[in-house]
């Protein structure tokens, strides 16, 4: 991931070199613009990036000497530029073909390994002449572009554009897996047997917009007091949607505090509203799997999904006799193979974890409960 920081250039007598190149930059855009269009006419295809930048060179060598002035890598970035703007052009409907730019219109030029260098504090070389910049805050990882641009109002400045730094996990190594069951009593139950439901404000939140949504539709179209009704509706969503993020991004750090890789079943949403009815949009299941991947993602841990045409609500986690007949009233039930005793949500959660670790590589181990069942079978 790339970031970049930008500071403005004190103003000096040396900006006009900048300036210069910048405008140097503006022409050799235009040059090109021109080729490739004439290139266009006579073969009827773009060149392409390679023969572009084998052309630049032949250029300076030949009779444009005075090109030199800008930094090599600089002018290839003109080049880069004017390459990524004709792929723009090829892959998408609405861009226009790269054309020419005035010269207040072409307004940077950036250099990449060579022609610049920091030299402590807010000094900075670029191409023989020392600059000084508005340092406002400290730049963080390893630059890999720098790129002076002129404003609306003249002035210059460097942006820095530097690779991210990956994020560093905070949350503890455990060795642990875990299984989740999603449901709507409990939004989930873990195969270590903890259930965890929706906080009550989202529940209540939820209720009082069924009530909303009446009132809304009593009011008279076009009213005043329809659109008051409107606005309490819509903002009661947005605080729903907070409320649900929150709760799901806590639940996410609190799974991934306690273990590595955390096991579900693929979701199918659709399957789940028919059996369910709304309710399954309401506690936005997929959106905590999305919160889920990412946390896991900058923790440096794991989602591991089985497929979803796994029964994990009819196999016995005992001795994975199947239960055919199961049905949704049915909370416990008892395997008539094993005899072990099931909570519904607990024995599905405890399958996702088998499942998933079934194609586990070692080192990984289900935790607690979990781990006595997937070592006993
Ligand atoms: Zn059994």
């Amino acid at each position: 991931m790339r970031k970049t920081y930008k500071y403005r250039l004190y103003t000096c007598e040396r900006n006009k070199h900048l300036v210069e190149s910048i405008e140097l930059a503006s022409v050799v855009w235009n040059h090109f613009v021109a080729l490739t269009r004439r290139y266009y006419e006579i073969y009827g295809e773009y060149p392409g990036y390679y023969a572009l930048k084998k052309h630049l060179t032949k250029l300076k060598q030949r009779d444009k000497g005075h090109w030199y002035d800008l930094n090599s890598q600089a002018l290839q970035n003109v080049i880069e530029r004017l390459d990524q703007a004709y792929q723009r052009f090829f892959e998408i409907d609405s861009a226009g073909r790269p054309g020419f730019k005035k010269r207040e219109k072409y307004t940077s030029f950036t250099l990449t390994q060579t022609g610049w260098k920091l030299l402590g504090g807010n000094r900075v070389r670029i191409q023989n002449h020392n600059y000084k910049f508005v340092k406002s805050r400290p730049i963080k990882g390893e630059i890999k572009t720098v790129t002076i641009k002129r404003d609306a109002c003249g002035y210059l400045w460097i942006c820095f554009s530097v690779e991210k730094e990956p994020p560093t996990p905070e949350l503890p190594r455990t060795g642990n897996a875990v299984g989740l069951d999603f449901g709507l009593k409990d939004f989930l139950v873990t195969s270590d047997g903890d259930r965890i439901q929706a906080p009550e404000p989202l529940q209540e939140s939820l209720e009082e917009v069924q009530d909303l949504h009446k009132k809304l539709s009593r009011k008279e179209r076009g009213s005043n007091n329809r659109k008051e009704a409107k606005r309490r509706l819509a903002k009661k969503y947005r605080q729903i949607d907070n409320q649900r993020k929150d709760f799901h991004f806590k639940l996410a750090r609190r799974l991934f505090s306690r273990y590595d890789v955390v096991c579900i079943e693929e979701l199918n949403v659709g399957a789940m509203k028919e059996l369910w009815g709304r309710k399954v949009s309401d506690l936005g299941f997929a959106s905590f799997v999305k919160i889920l991947e990412h946390v896991a993602q900058k923790e440096g841990k794991e989602v591991r999904k089985i497929d979803r045409w796994f029964p994990s609500s009819q196999t016995c986690s005992d001795c994975s006799h199947r239960y055919e007949d199961l049905s949704l009233e049915e909370r416990t039930w008892t395997c008539e193979e094993c005899g072990s005793l099931h909570d519904r949500d607990l024995n599905a959660a405890r399958n996702v974890l088998e499942r998933a670790l079934s194609s586990a590589e070692a080192g990984v181990r289900p935790s607690g409960a979990a781990a006595r069942v997937a070592r006993s079978s």
